[in-house]
């Protein structure tokens, strides 16, 4: 996958911005996985996709290491006022589906690492931890999850991580080797 064709995706798959950056300048952070354990989001514990699920800090850091580039991923919608949750909801929904359908596209062609925005919300309750999770294949874990704070990120890949009074934008982000 040249930059060019993860590019051209984008472009097909829908989304509104997209940047590039070296995996090299991603950081790790244990503050970002103390967030997550202070459970305000209600997910800590609930999912294979969220900590301690998704497995420890140093395993999340070598999982990344054999990539070399990543693409970050985008979606903005522009809200009708500061309390517009439903289009907040509807864009978070748009998201998590185009990351799945650029992932599907080059799925068994690219060594690939997805890292999404929020919690997997594939199944209505999921099996954790009492069951391995149904669709391992098509689950994954934030770019929260990994430790990465995503403003970070979008600025690692010259990408705005804010559009502008009532617009909320959604990020992922691809590694590739
Ligand atoms: S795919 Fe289902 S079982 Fe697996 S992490 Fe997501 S919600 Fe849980």
């Amino acid at each position: 996958m040249t930059k060019e064709e993860a590019a051209r995706l984008a472009e097909e798959t829908g989304f509104s911005h997209w940047g590039f950056f070296k995996a090299e300048g991603l950081r790790f952070l244990p503050e970002v996985r103390d967030m997550c354990s202070a459970n305000r989001c209600n997910r800590y514990e609930k999912c294979w996709s969220c900590p301690p699920g998704c497995g420890t800090l140093e395993e999340s850091k070598e999982k990344a290491a054999k990539y070399s580039w990543g693409i970050l991923l985008q979606t903005t919608a522009e809200l009708e006022d500061d309390y517009d949750g439903e289009t907040m909801m509807e864009a978070d929904e748009l998201q998590k589906q185009r990351l799945e359908a650029f992932c599907t596209k080059i799925a068994g062609k690219e060594d690939m690492l997805p890292m999404g925005s929020g919690s997997c919300t594939i199944c209505k309750t999921c099996t954790y931890p009492d069951a391995p999770c149904r669709f391992p294949e098509r689950m994954i874990t934030s770019m929260e999850a990994y430790g990465l704070v995503v403003s970070d990120v979008c600025q690692l890949a010259d990408t705005p991580y804010y559009y502008g009074p009532l617009t909320i934008t959604y990020s992922s982000c691809v590694l590739f080797k």
